[in-house]
């Protein structure tokens, strides 16, 4: 939050001299617009450039990184990208859509977005900011309806994201992401792993994405890796959140999750 109080000041004297709140507004925009570079910002820029919603957070927000209710036009967005389907038990008030700057390898710097669950979007937004102000690289966030939330398509993009609803198979529990609860980073480089058997016995090899298979190897050095103890760990885990990779009976390397009962609230009458 360094530049909050900059941005007071900044905000009182606009005030003074041009008394206009229409005219603070453009100025913002102009701010914005100078600090993010990106092929995905396209689709968000209009959001970012907006300072008068969020939760509590607005004139002290931080350029680039934001917390929103979801909107008309990105509800419908949602819809139509199938994050948000015709089941989806969880409100759409229940959701909160952030706005997060990352850099990736190369350090170039990109708008990002996710949406998730308000119960973790003050921490997650504080855990992006600590990201990204490390240098921590992050590839891509874009939300998954850019995939017409195909996971599989998605992960081989190496997309971080969090919301898509979904219940898990042959139950009538949510899953973490179809709460919005489980945050994925890093996908392609960061896969999900496990031994399957079947029900004659067999075992089959299931590796999230299939392109991933290259990263199973741990012991290898590899951009983008998420390990125990890196950074990515810590401010998670700090925050209560499990790490999949931590698990013994699978392996989720791309995956942290909130181990909260909230899944019990929206199955129970089902
Ligand atoms: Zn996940």
């Amino acid at each position: 939050m360094k530049n909050t109080m900059h941005k007071k000041k900044y905000f009182g004297f606009v005030i003074l001299l041009v008394m206009s709140v229409l005219f603070f507004t453009a100025c913002g925009s102009m701010n914005t617009n100078s600090g993010s570079s990106t092929k995905e910002s396209s689709t968000t820029q209009m959001d970012v450039n907006k300072n008068e919603t969020g939760e509590g957070r607005s004139m002290e927000e931080r350029e680039g990184f934001s917390i929103r209710e979801i909107s008309d036009d990105l509800f419908d967005r949602m819809k139509a990208g199938n994050t948000y389907k015709e089941d989806c038990i969880v409100p759409r008030e229940d959701l909160r859509y952030l706005l997060v700057l990352h850099k990736d390898k190369d350090g170039n710097i990109h708008q990002g977005e996710m949406v998730v669950h308000k119960l973790i979007a003050e921490d997650v937004l504080e855990i992006f900011e600590k990201l990204y102000d490390a240098d921590y690289p992050i590839e891509r966030m874009v939300l998954p309806d850019n995939y017409l939330a195909d996971d599989e398509i998605m992960m081989r993009d190496n997309n971080s994201s969090s919301f898509n609803f979904r219940f898990i198979s042959h139950t009538n529990k949510v899953s973490k992401h179809g709460l919005g609860m489980a945050v994925d980073i890093n996908t392609l480089y960061n896969p999900y792993h496990k031994i399957v058997t079947n029900e004659d016995g067999t075992t089959e090899e299931v590796i999230e994405p299939a392109t991933g298979e290259a990263y199973l190897d741990r012991t290898k050095d590899f951009d983008y890796k998420i390990e125990k103890d890196d950074l990515c760990y810590k401010l998670f885990t700090e925050k209560g959140f499990e790490w999949g990779g931590d698990w013994t009976d699978r392996k989720d390397y791309q995956h942290f999750e909130l181990p909260t009962d909230i899944t019990e609230k929206y199955s129970e009458g089902l």
